[in-house]
């Protein structure tokens, strides 16, 4: 039992992959931007790309940054170590070109693919909804927890939702996921990493410390490195494994597991008997 979790005041959480969790979507995802533009043989071969990606079985994987001539970039504590082109040829290091964009999830694997292919925002857009709305309301609806959302109701920490999700959507979520009661501030369309940054202000504004705070998601660039600058704990939470060497204060791999992290929290008696053994 870690000692610092007595000390948690605030919990920051992300939605998708982190409150629940599927992986099918992503290749409807990349099926929806594709079909239109490319041969079925592309698409699979996209598809399959992606999964190999999530799944950390090919060269360029999970927790890499690319650039915008879509050179894959691995690190160390965010400092580039090697290159890598899309396909996990290697490159040479050279100056960093633009803007690095972080592959932290599966939903940022398929914007990846949607940008190298040059497929339009709209279309874009239009895959994501359409996908997402597949999750609710078809034969690939996602499964809710209940279990989950009791432990999340019965935290006494304050509980902040962050999502980059637009609403609607991330609202719908919300309320398939029965979590509409369960938070003390909602945020969609959060515009992490930066969004969970003004969340951070403001919490220090209202007399939180770093270390009081504890940040659970699936993508540590949008919701975990901004937290453990501030001296705050993360929670990182996926299936899968990622590269990204940095020590979160947690790790877990499914939403039992979260569950029964969380739980840990509203079991007094375990606090009780750590203030004893101080
Ligand atoms: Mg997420």
């Amino acid at each position: 039992m870690d000692r610092w979790l007595q000390d948690i005041k605030v919990i920051v959480f992300d939605l998708d992959g982190t409150l629940y969790q599927d992986y099918r979507f992503l290749g409807r995802y990349v099926y929806k931007m594709l079909v239109n533009t490319h041969s079925k043989e592309e698409i699979e071969q996209y598809i399959e790309y992606a999964y190999r990606f999530l799944e950390g079985s090919q060269q360029v994987k999970l927790g890499f940054f690319y650039d915008q001539n879509f050179t894959f970039y691995e690190h160390d504590y965010l400092k580039p170590t090697n290159a890598y082109d899309w396909q996990g040829n290697k490159q040479e290091i050279k100056e960093v070109n633009g803007d690095l964009t972080y592959v932290g999830d599966p939903w940022s694997i398929a914007t990846f693919i949607g940008r190298k292919e040059k497929i339009s925002s709209e279309t874009m857009k239009q895959a994501f909804l359409e996908v997402r709305s597949e999750m609710l309301h078809s034969d690939e609806y996602i499964s809710k927890n209940e279990k989950l959302a009791d432990t999340l109701r019965g935290l006494k920490q304050y509980k902040v939702l962050m999502t980059n999700t637009i609403e609607p959507s991330g609202k719908e979520f919300v309320d398939y996921l029965l979590l509409d009661d369960c938070f003390d501030e909602y945020h969609y369309d959060g515009k992490k990493p930066l969004g969970i940054q003004k969340i951070i202000k403001g919490l220090f504004n209202k007399g939180y410390k770093g270390e009081e705070i504890l940040s659970i998601g699936d993508n540590p660039f949008n919701e975990l490195h901004p937290v453990k600058q501030v001296g705050g704990h993360t929670c990182f939470i996926s299936p899968y494994e990622i590269a990204d060497n940095t020590e979160w204060s947690k790790r877990v791999h499914t939403i039992d597991d979260l569950d029964e992290f969380l739980s840990l929290f509203n079991n007094n008696k375990v606090f009780e008997k750590m203030e004893v053994s101080q």
